[in-house]
This record gives structure tokens, C-alpha cells and sequence, in this order.
């Protein structure tokens, strides 16, 4: 079987800056992939690269369909959603408002307003409430479900647990198995890499643009990371 997402020699960056250089992955369906790297490796912009955000050459293959040349506006329509690090709220509106507009332009499938309740139960007082008064947590579980609403295929999480309590990044990480059994994808960019091993089917860690070691957490050592992550031969 085709994995579900295939990127091959990809080049990425702003400008004339370059952040990524010749990256490969791949993810099947229904995995959960960690991206893990020290800071400015390059981990958002592959998450940007995917979702159509920066300029590119190479090939990403999403489900068959090649998304090079793709505008952003129409990658939402394949069934991709990225939750962005710092989670983006739209401040001035109350958390249902955020809720209904993720699942303005929704696929079918199970997710709605009332299942995001369930799988985020701390939201459910919160709803008439203004998104920017409530604290890291609630707003990082808000952007999760506002994300979940349109019901994604492949749901990129960028940062999610950072600045957050160790008790609250739990919370959101349970929650992941319920994402994935609604038929989602998960790709997370984690720099906790102890998280990102518990949580992960496999591991890409990534050091100056390029994966500098892969596996799943069952292969891959503490040392054999921190080596890959730091650059450490
Ligand atoms: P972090 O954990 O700090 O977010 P990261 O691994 O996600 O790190 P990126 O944010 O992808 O790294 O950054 C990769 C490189 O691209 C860094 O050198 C960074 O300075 C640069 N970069 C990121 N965003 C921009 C931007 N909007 N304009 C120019 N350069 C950028």
C-alpha cells in the first residue's frame, strides 16, 4: 500500500533563505509521526511546506495527488489542518464561534461540536467565553478542536504542548488515540523529545533542515537521538 504521505528531496525557505535541503519522509495512515529537533532545525517550515505556506522544490504526495503546485486555500480541501504554534485563536471571539469556524468548510466525518466536547471535556464550561481570557491549555485544546471541526485526514500539530504545564500536556496527549481513531493522521512537531517517544508511532528528528535519524521509539536510543538532535557525532 502507498503510504499516505510521501515528501522526496524537498527544498524549503523564505526568500533566499533555505531551511530545508533535500527532505524525505513518508507516513501511513492512521500513524502518528513525531517530528523532534533542536530549535531553527527546520521542523515548522516542514509543517509550513506541507499545508502550502512557504516556497518549494520537490515532491509532496498527499494520497496520490501531488500538492507542489497547490495553492494553500485549496490544500484545506484535501483534508489537511494545521494547528499552528501559538495556536492563533481569533481573540475577539468566544470558543464556539472559534468551534464553528473550523467546521466552516467541513468533510464528512464524526467530528462536531459535541465530540470535541467529549474528547476535550475542559472546554465544554468554556463556550460562551472569549477565547483570549482563558489560560494555555484551554486555548492549545480549543485550536486542536477548531482543527478536528473540519474534520481532517492528516492533522498537523506544531508545538502543542509548549509553554504548558506537564499535567495539561498530558491531557491534550491522551487525546490523541481518540484523533486517530476518528480516522485522522497525525503529524506533531514536539521538541520534548521524552514526550514525543510516548506519543509517536515513529520518530524523525531533524538537524539543519535535513532528517538526521528515523525510527520507530523502539529503535532508537537515547543517545542515538540526542547525537542526531544536537549534531553530536
Ligand atoms: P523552532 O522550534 O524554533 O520553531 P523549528 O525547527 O520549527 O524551530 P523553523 O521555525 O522551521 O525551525 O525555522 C527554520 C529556519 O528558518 C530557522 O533558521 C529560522 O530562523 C528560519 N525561519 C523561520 N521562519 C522564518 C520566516 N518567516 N522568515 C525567515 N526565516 C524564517
Amino acid at each position: 500500500m502507498t503510504h499516505l504521505l510521501t515528501i522526496e528531496n524537498l527544498n524549503a525557505g523564505y526568500g533566499d533563505f533555505q531551511a530545508l535541503f533535500g527532505l524525505g519522509i513518508h507516513v501511513d495512515r492512521g500513524e502518528i509521526v513525531a517530528i523532534v529537533g533542536a530549535n531553527g532545525a527546520g521542523k515548522s517550515t516542514l509543517l509550513r511546506a506541507i499545508v502550502g505556506q512557504v516556497t518549494m522544490t520537490g515532491s509532496i504526495v498527499f494520497d496520490g495527488e501531488s500538492l507542489g503546485s497547490i495553492p494553500a486555500h485549496r490544500r484545506v480541501g484535501f483534508g489537511i489542518s494545521l494547528v499552528p504554534e501559538g495556536r492563533k485563536l481569533f481573540a475577539s471571539l468566544t470558543v464556539e464561534e472559534n468551534l464553528l469556524i473550523g467546521g466552516h468548510r467541513t468533510a464528512a466525518g464524526r467530528w462536531n461540536i459535541e465530540a470535541v466536547l467529549d474528547l476535550f471535556p475542559l472546554i465544554r464550561p468554556l463556550l460562551k467565553r472569549q477565547s483570549d481570557k482563558l489560560s494555555g491549555g484551554e486555548q492549545q485544546a480549543i485550536a486542536i478542536g477548531r482543527a478536528l471541526m473540519g474534520n481532517p485526514r492528516l492533522l498537523l500539530l506544531d508545538e502543542v504542548s509548549l509553554g504548558l504545564a506537564p499535567v495539561v500536556v498530558k491531557g491534550i496527549y491522551e487525546a490523541l488515540p481518540g484523533i486517530v481513531a476518528s480516522g485522522a493522521t497525525v503529524i506533531l512537531v514536539e521538541q520534548d523529545i521524552g514526550v514525543a517517544l510516548g506519543a509517536a508511532d515513529r520518530v524523525y528528528c531533524m538537524l539543519e533542515g535535513r532528517v538526521s535519524l528515523s525510527g520507530t521509539p523502539a529503535e532508537l536510543s537515547r543517545e542515538a537521538i540526542a547525537a542526531a538532535y544536537f549534531g553530536v557525532a
